[in-house]
């Protein structure tokens, strides 16, 4: 069973509210009128919750109109954390037959070279380090408190909200935002506590401005450092127990529930507040979307931590990942939303909906981030494809080059489109359509040949470097009306030649050896696409900037869809890991 629960923050929030409330805030949590109602309404899993701290967030976004914390967003939270409470395991379910594929995690040194080893996934390396670029790019980008972050950080955390928020109140919503990097275990390195109090004070300093962004901003950042603190205990029990990933999907949990705690558990609050309750709910479908991203990138990672929070895992007790339907409806989102920025768009939006910015940062985030292997990964699992005699091989590679989209969903209700994807009841209730997209042709960028290259064999060399340093006919595939700034950006050069060098590594032409180390060296030099994005972010309007990290995902759907690849090995393989490979606190968090 996990630890008690016990909120750091609540009570200093009811205090510093309780002339604002319309009820007595300091018995607001044990007020028996609200956990009756609270149990009417939400069944007894909640009402147990609802009895400790978060009936008391409820109440704040309940009972005061003053109060600027969005009433869905508590209620989502609420949902969230009865399925953190009530979820089961289906079992270990790595395959049943023996398909070929395999894969283990280990921190063995040699495990570089072999196309049946990965290392565990780390918080983005070490090599931005050295990396003056990247260092004089942080320095402006953000002033938290939790300096120097690495580029998986500062991206990851911060990137997702960069043009939701306006830029005198980004300071005090970064460091805000970062309270949830608890779900990085960064508040448990001593160097960091400094940064936490900060960012505390920060939030307790704007929590009683009534009605304005920053309170919203204030209390949803700290509503999230609470749900973070109480699902970590949950996540390190399921690690402990070691019962597998898969869960029993929409048997057990309805897609719009599950929509809900995914969104809810998202690690980052803080902008929903600032952005207010209107903005809230379109903002769920980028959120999810995000979410469900990550997770095709991270199975293998939350197989080994039995996380069942996994989106994929749902869609697998579902039946529908054999048809990837889990990639098309990430792709199905991400072009929708992108024709709400491109060129041509009926009107774009003069504030990016916060869950728009996090799902085109994500995209970027997952394939460059260099946290989850996502290079080195799709080199040896597609040697391991093309090398398995097995049908499930050649399923995968068949929708990794099938691309297609939704027929029919609306970007408005994400709930009832992962309804319809996950509930059909026979295999063909979900009608596809081809996807539709223009051409592009991103620019050169040798600029990437110029750090420590791979230590390969001088023929696979020779072709290495030519496919660095020029881009011959290469091309990238995305909605119409992408503008001349996007298509010809850095990260969008970058990201393309990192995949030239992925696509010739995992090719035939390429040796086992040489292939796994451009492979590793792909996701070591994945850092300079965000260091492009954080670099060109404060020249470039809103809708450029999200359809820059929009045109640098698209690199990964074409010609082979990466994240199909991924998650169709990932979820077909023998999945092992040696003793300690992953740390019980390396886990679970996207
Ligand atoms: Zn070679
Ligand atoms: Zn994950």
């Amino acid at each position: 069973m996990p630890e008690p629960f016990q909120s750091a923050v609540l009570d200093t929030v009811l205090a510093a509210l309780s002339k604002e409330l319309s009820v007595d805030t300091s018995e607001a949590y044990n007020d028996p009128h609200i956990s009756s109602r609270l149990k009417n309404e939400h069944g007894v899993h909640k009402a147990r919750l609802a009895h400790g701290y978060f009936a008391g967030w409820a109440c704040l976004a309940d009972t005061s109109p003053q109060v600027a914390l969005p009433r869905e967003l508590a209620a989502d939270v609420l949902t969230s954390l009865r399925v953190y409470d009530t979820i089961l395991p289906m079992g270990q379910v790595t395959s049943s037959t023996d398909v070929g594929l395999r894969m283990t995690i280990s921190r063995a040194a040699t495990y570089q070279d072999s196309i049946y080893h990965v290392a565990p996934k780390n918080l983005g390396g070490k090599a931005w380090r050295s990396s003056d670029e990247y260092l004089s790019v942080q320095r402006t980008w953000s002033n938290t408190g939790f300096e120097p972050l690495s580029p998986c950080v500062s991206f990851g955390w911060l990137g997702t909200q960069r043009k939701a928020i306006a830029r005198n109140d980004l300071d005090d919503c970064d460091a805000m935002t970062l309270l949830g990097a608890v779900d990085f275990d960064m508040d448990l390195v001593e160097s960091l506590a400094p940064a936490f109090v900060r960012a505390i004070g920060i939030a307790n300093s704007h929590i009683a401005e009534s009605g304005s962004r920053m309170q919203g901003a204030a209390l949803a950042a700290l509503l999230n450092y609470d749900v973070q603190h109480y699902v970590r205990r949950i996540q390190e029990d399921w690690v402990r127990n070691g019962r597998g990933a898969a869960n029993f999907g929409p048997h057990m949990i309805s897609p719009e529930d599950w929509v809900a705690a995914l969104v809810a558990d998202s690690t980052s609050l803080c902008a929903y507040g600032y952005q207010g309750a209107v903005a809230y709910t379109p903002s769920k479908a980028g959120s999810f979307v995000g979410l469900l991203l990550s997770n095709t990138h991270d199975l293998l990672y939350d197989l080994a931590t039995s996380n069942l929070m996994s989106s994929v895992m749902y869609a697998a007790a579902a039946a529908v990942t054999k048809d990837d339907l889990h990639c098309i409806f990430v792709t199905s989102f991400m072009d929708g939303i992108a024709r709400r920025y491109s060129i041509g768009a009926m009107h774009v939006p003069s504030n990016s909906l916060f869950g728009d910015n996090a799902m085109f940062a994500a995209g970027v985030w997952a394939g460059f981030s260099e946290r989850y292997r996502t290079w080195e990964r799709f080199v040896k699992y597609s040697r391991q494809i093309s090398r398995s005699p097995s049908a499930e091989a050649r399923n995968i590679e068949e929708n990794a080059r099938h691309h297609r989209i939704l027929a029919d969903f609306s970007l408005l209700d994400v709930a009832g489109a992962w309804r319809r994807v996950t509930t059909g009841t026979t295999r063909g209730d979900v009608l596809l359509v081809p996807r539709v997209t223009a051409v592009y042709r991103p620019a050169a960028a040798p600029e990437i040949a110029e750090g420590p290259l791979p230590e390969i064999c001088a023929t696979c060399m020779v072709q290495f470097k030519d496919l660095l340093n020029g881009c011959g006919s290469d091309e990238i595939r995305g909605v119409e009306g992408l503008p001349g700034g996007v298509v010809g950006c850095r990260a969008v050069a970058r990201a393309t030649a990192i995949r030239r060098a992925a696509i010739f590594a995992a090719s035939g032409s390429c040796g086992d050896v040489c292939a796994c180390r451009i492979g590793c060296w792909a996701d070591i030099v994945g850092y300079r696409v965000l260091t492009a994005l954080m670099a060109t972010e404060k020249t470039v309007s809103n809708e450029e900037w999200l359809l820059q990290c929009y045109a640098v995902w698209t690199v990964m759907t074409f010609p082979v869809s990466v994240a199909t690849v991924l998650s169709g090995f990932d979820l077909s393989c023998q999945m092992f890991q040696d003793e300690g490979a992953m740390g019980a606190r390396d886990v679970l968090d996207c």
